[in-house]
């Protein structure tokens, strides 16, 4: 997999072909694209893989997005699950469907343009989407060939293939050396020399690249979810609620749900520019802040909106979420010679299609077409 070289630096130089950093669902899904290729790869993480940005059970796959450019990703990373599930033999996107509220003719273009499946639905018959829901007071959006991201199968399956290439070890820096021979990774096993680094190390993306000469305006934030039991549910008998996305805000908050694979759990989170705790530049949260006020505010949600909802949680996940200053979808990549960065939010759906833009970023050191941008190398929701 990687070889010391002999010149002298007594074997602790190691030479490889391609470098990733971050066994996330991102990270994995380009070390998979890169071994079918053949290219001598190595994965870095000094974590369990999967335990970053991409943990817990589950995440919404949707196709509609503000950019069309957006919707065309989803539409190819839908097929991209498809074929890991075939490969895997597993279940991974779930055939539950979203529903969207506060929608209008403008804010489904790019599914129109893009030939994706959806339709508006009249308040009136809104048992027929979303059993559960209280009523709403104008047409709700369907995308029924949305649904539930089975995000820890998905996992499983990636490192199932490509475990090997998986190497723990906490990265310090990636630089350009002096020399000029490709790029050093300061690892806490080894020193790296690598043809080409991607960094997919999620919040630590800014940090890793700033080695590099790129300065990404990454911002995180601390995120709660609460989760709550489907009253009645009954597996494989209980029809499966839709995948939600609450942007009307008739019940006082806009919100975000997805169910938990076929556990009979459904999960909560806030959306808006105003939720959420951001770090400080030192790392720190701010003084006296806690989640359990942004998880009172779902609880009340859902004795609101949801009384197919049991509205005593029965479990929490507090977990970290990444934002450009382009919006909650805004997705980027970098790239300088050698190297190529990702960052952004909601990129879970998308991890098929950019492991394969990745890999070509990585195979060819130059940012493929589709992640270019006037320039800039920019891809960001508007
Ligand atoms: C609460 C929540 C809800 C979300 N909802 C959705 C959704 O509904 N739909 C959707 O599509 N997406 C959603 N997302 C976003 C999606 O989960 C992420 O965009 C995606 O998982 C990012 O994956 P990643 O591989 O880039 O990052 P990560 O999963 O964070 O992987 C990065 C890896 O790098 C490793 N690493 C970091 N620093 C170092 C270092 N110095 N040395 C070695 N290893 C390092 C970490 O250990 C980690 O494993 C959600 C995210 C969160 C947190």
């Amino acid at each position: 997999m990687s070889r010391s070289t002999s010149a002298g630096s007594g074997g602790h130089r190691r030479e490889i072909g391609v470098a990733v950093i971050g066994a996330g669902v991102l990270g994995l899904a380009v070390v998979d694209s890169l071994v079918r290729r053949g290219v001598d790869v190595v994965c870095f993480d000094g974590r369990v893989p999967g335990s970053g940005l991409s943990g817990g059970l589950t995440r919404t796959f949707r196709h509609r997005h503000d950019d069309e450019r957006h919707v065309a990703m989803a539409v190819d990373g839908l097929a991209g699950f498809r074929e890991w599930e075939r490969r895997s033999g597993r279940v991974l996107v779930g055939t539950e469907g979203a529903v969207y509220s506060g929608m209008g003719p403008a804010d489904v273009k790019g599914l129109a343009l893009h030939g994706v499946e959806h339709r508006f639905v009249e308040a009136s018959r809104q048992d027929e989407v979303f059993p559960g829901l209280a009523p709403v007071d104008g047409p709700l959006l369907v995308d029924p060939g949305a649904g539930a991201i089975r995000a820890r199968n998905t996992i499983d399956a990636l490192v199932g293939w490509v475990g090997d290439r998986i190497v723990q070890a906490d990265i310090h820096s990636v630089t350009v050396p002096r020399d000029g021979d490709g790029v050093e990774i300061q690892t806490t096993e080894a020193i790296y020399r690598a043809r080409h680094v991607v960094i997919a190390a999620g919040t630590a993306v800014p940090r890793l690249a700033r080695g590099v000469g790129i300065d990404i305006p990454l911002q995180s934030r601390l995120h709660v979810r609460p989760h709550f039991r489907i009253r009645g549910y009954e597996p494989g008998r209980t029809r499966p609620l839709p995948c939600w996305v609450d942007r009307a805000g008739i019940w006082g908050e806009t919100v975000y749900g997805s169910p938990i694979g076929d556990t009979g759990k459904y999960v909560i989170g806030l959306i808006g520019a105003e939720v959420d705790t951001p770090f400080g530049p030192d790392g720190a949260l701010p003084e006296g802040s806690s989640t359990l006020v942004d998880a009172q505010r779902i609880v009340e949600y859902v004795e609101r909106a949801l009384p197919g909802l049991d509205p005593e949680p029965v479990g929490v996940r507090v977990c970290v979420m990444t934002k450009l200053p382009a919006g909650s979808d805004a997705l980027r990549a970098w790239h300088t010679d050698g190297v190529t960065a990702v960052a952004g939010h909601n990129l879970f759906k998308m991890a098929p299609v950019l492991g394969e833009l990745l890999a070509d970023a990585a195979q060819n050191n130059e940012l493929p077409e589709r992640l270019v941008d006037a320039g800039a190398g920019a891809l960001d929701a508007p």
